[in-house]
């Protein structure tokens, strides 16, 4: 079977500089796939690309048997692709429920928007909090909301952009077991993380962005020994 998402070739320019030079990745149905590399190795930018929100120079995005690559970002929603950003895009004045509710009714399941949203508080345990404004939620719970407005469309693909930031390491624990449920479930989840104790834990696959140049790929264990690997971590801190 072929991959659920395969990107290949990817270039993007910004001002005659390359953030991204070639880079490419699949994902597979219910996988985790890490992508990991330094700050400004171009992570953000390929999410933009296979969401449609940045149209690459040179490169292909499919999903399934289909080129999406000019897809518009509504569109490639529709075919069950979701995302969250590194920087949070929550609704700050409205409760953690109708944070859950709006993204549902925005999905293909809008008329079990209800049913989806009390799901997904029961899922994310976050009973307590589902009266609370976003606003007033500390940043590792604003982030596992962002992660369940994504859930509410109930995507086949999911991008998400390092979720456990600000996370402590209770809910990091917790959160590595919501990504194993998720993708046991049949989706394809893409990772970008900077915690290496969730990503080596939670990932099938990774792939090291460095530079906009994919540099390694493998397993957990096999990029965790790689010389390349750990001299683009070095030479970055
Ligand atoms: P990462 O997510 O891996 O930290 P990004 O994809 O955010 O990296 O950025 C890759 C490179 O592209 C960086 O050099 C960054 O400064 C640059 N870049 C990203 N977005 C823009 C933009 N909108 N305009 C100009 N440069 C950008
Ligand atoms: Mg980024």
């Amino acid at each position: 079977m072929p991959s659920l998402l395969r990107v290949s070739d990817i270039t993007v320019t910004f001002g005659g500089r390359r953030a991204l030079d070639g880079a490419g990745l699949t994902a597979e149905a219910g996988r985790v796939t890490g992508l990991i590399g330094p700050n400004g190795a171009g992570k953000s930018t390929l999410f933009d690309v296979i969401c449609g929100l940045r149209r690459p120079a040179a490169g292909r995005v499919r999903l399934g048997e289909r080129d999406i690559t000019r897809m518009a970002p509504a569109r490639r929603a529709r075919h069950g692709m979701a995302r969250t950003f590194q920087r949070l895009e929550l609704f700050g004045r409205l409760s953690v429920r109708d944070n859950l509710l709006v993204a549902a009714e925005l999905g293909p399941y809008r008329r079990k928007a209800k049913k989806i949203a009390d799901e997904i508080i029961d899922r994310l345990e976050l009973g307590d909090r589902a009266g609370d404004l976003a606003d007033a939620l500390p940043t590792g719970l604003a982030r596992l909301v962002e992660v369940g407005r994504a859930l509410a469309v109930r995507p086949t693909l999911l991008l998400l952009d390092e979720p456990a930031a600000g996370q402590d390491s209770t809910e990091t624990d917790r959160f590595a077991d919501l990504l194993r449920s998720v993708a046991a479930d049949g989706t394809a989840v893409v990772l970008v993380e900077h915690d290496m104790g969730l990503v080596m834990s939670v990932c099938d696959h990774m792939y090291v962005l460095d530079l906009g140049k994919v540099i390694a790929d493998g397993p957990p264990e096999v990029i965790r020994a790689d010389e390349q690997v750990l001299a683009a971590y070095l030479g970055a801190a």
